[in-house]
């Protein structure tokens, strides 16, 4: 059994991320299995150095202990570039050179699981004019064709196991990539988009269960189809709920009040911390979001 924890380097850790590295990290040591730490770090302009290191103090502060190195997406890109090559050769990828402006002033716009839908605009460009805003140095990023890849794979499910994670219960879950739309693979701004990396780097990694947040449910559907057009194996999947603010809003990285180094500068012990985070109570106003 291999799981991993995959931060952003893009702000602090809070309570949440705490959590979701524990339960993690218990369930691979319950199967004397793997726990890998993976530094999702492509958005050049988002990822700084001060929050891998910050992520870094904070799992080691909570005794959160990964096994082997540990990966950056960084270091990668020549793996995403040859992925990206392999989907561009079976003709699944094309160029879009739309904004993101372009995009919202597509009024149709039908919305998907995670937001609008991409209308598909740059998909009916024809191959010369393609060419001709290539050479002219027109930014673009790489789309999938959802319909073609879909209809290249067929129907596809995912294994999902229950929370809170036991490894008894594997359910079959239909995924349904078709309602995210043409997804970008390869960003304007960045060699890979977190579908791919995330894909390809769990597997290259051999890791068997992935445990994260319900927002990231509808990412699995796009990973599943990535994962059968490039050959690669599915872990099972456990979402887990996301933790909600007095506010009952999701935790995000910028609400620094429940930041874990906020939490230890206040010299809260991590043991503590950690027994409270592992039984599911959290600090004062922090609470599970309602499914
Ligand atoms: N890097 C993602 C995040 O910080 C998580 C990716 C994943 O667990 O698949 O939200």
């Amino acid at each position: 059994m291999v799981t991993r924890f995959a931060p952003s380097p893009t702000g602090l850790l809070h309570v949440g991320h705490g959590w979701s590295a524990l339960m993690a990290h218990d369930l691979t040591r319950a199967a004397s299995g793997a726990f890998r730490l993976r530094i999702e770090d492509i958005d050049g302009a988002r990822s700084r150095p001060d929050h891998v290191a910050g992520i870094i103090a904070d799992l080691t502060w909570l005794g959160v202990a990964w096994d082997g190195d540990i990966v950056f997406q960084s270091q990668r890109l020549d793996a995403y570039e040859a992925a990206l090559e392999l989907l561009r050769a079976q003709g699944l990828l094309y160029p879009c050179f739309c904004t993101r402006a372009d995009i919202q002033a597509s009024l149709t716009a039908p919305h998907g699981p995670e937001g609008p839908v991409y209308p598909g605009t740059c998909r009916g460009l024809s191959d010369a004019g393609r060419a001709r805003r290539i050479d002219a140095g027109e930014a673009r990023a790489w789309r999938i064709d959802m319909a073609q890849a879909v209809a290249r794979v067929g129907a596809l499910t995912w294994a999902a196991l229950p929370f809170p994670p036991g490894l008894d219960t594997n359910r079959s879950i239909n995924a349904n990539p078709i309602a995210h739309g043409d997804v970008v693979l390869a960003r304007k701004d960045a060699p890979a988009s977190y579908h791919l990396s995330c894909t390809l780097d769990d597997a290259a990694m051999g890791v068997t269960h992935v445990l994260r947040g319900d927002d990231l449910r509808g990412a699995t559907d796009i990973h599943r189809l990535l994962q059968a057009l490039l050959g690669l194996p599915s872990p099972a999947y456990v979402h887990h709920p996301l933790l909600v603010g007095s506010d009952g809003k999701r935790l995000a990285k910028r609400s620094g009040s429940i930041a874990i180094a906020q939490l230890r500068a206040q010299g809260v012990a991590p043991d503590a911390l950690a027994a409270d985070l592992r039984a599911g109570r959290f600090p004062v106003g922090i609470a599970l979001a309602s499914a």
